[in-house]
């Protein structure tokens, strides 16, 4: 079953927005299989966003990044990484549309509140890279059958 890693950023986390977050993703029907608050090294954040070295807003993004806590998860289900961009929307807020995270939650793109694969090869070097004891996807259908 495909995977991808969503991050809530440190202004997602300081902003109260992480259970929003999740509720939408668990709302959609997909499981998460794991999640974990840590404080990111620049080192780490650097390896994240390698493809953006050259970008005159790199340092600022890894700041940022630093700054604070944030909340890595790996959610599982149906076409989850392409679905899963769709539910963040834009990387600028302002072109998100009104339904997506941040068409509902910012307005810029230096604090865009979250993060999403972009594709299902990048998802897997981003969950080895922040999960690196690995991720178990639990069966579903035994705890789902267990409450009827
Ligand atoms: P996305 O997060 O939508 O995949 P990118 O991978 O292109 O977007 O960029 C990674 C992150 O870098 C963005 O989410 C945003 O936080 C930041 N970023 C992108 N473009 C800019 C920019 N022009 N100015 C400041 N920050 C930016
Ligand atoms: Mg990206």
């Amino acid at each position: 079953m495909e995977q991808t890693y969503i991050m809530i950023k440190p202004d997602g986390v300081a902003r109260g927005l992480v259970g929003e977050i999740i509720k939408r993703f668990e709302q959609r029907g997909y499981q998460l299989a794991a999640l974990e608050l840590m404080n990111p090294t620049k080192q780490l954040l650097e390896e994240h966003y390698q493809d953006l070295k050259g970008k005159g807003f790199f340092a600022g993004l890894i700041e940022y990044m630093a700054s604070g806590p944030v909340v890595g998860m790996v959610w599982v289900g149906k076409d989850v990484v392409k679905v899963g961009r769709k539910m963040l929307g834009e990387t600028n807020p302002l072109a998100s549309a009104a339904g997506t995270i941040r068409g509902d939650f910012c307005i810029e793109v230096g604090r865009n509140i979250c993060h999403g694969s972009d594709s299902v090869e990048s998802a897997q070097r981003e969950i080895a890279m922040w999960f690196p004891r690995g991720v178990k996807v639990a069966s579903r259908n035994t705890s789902l059958h267990a409450l009827i």
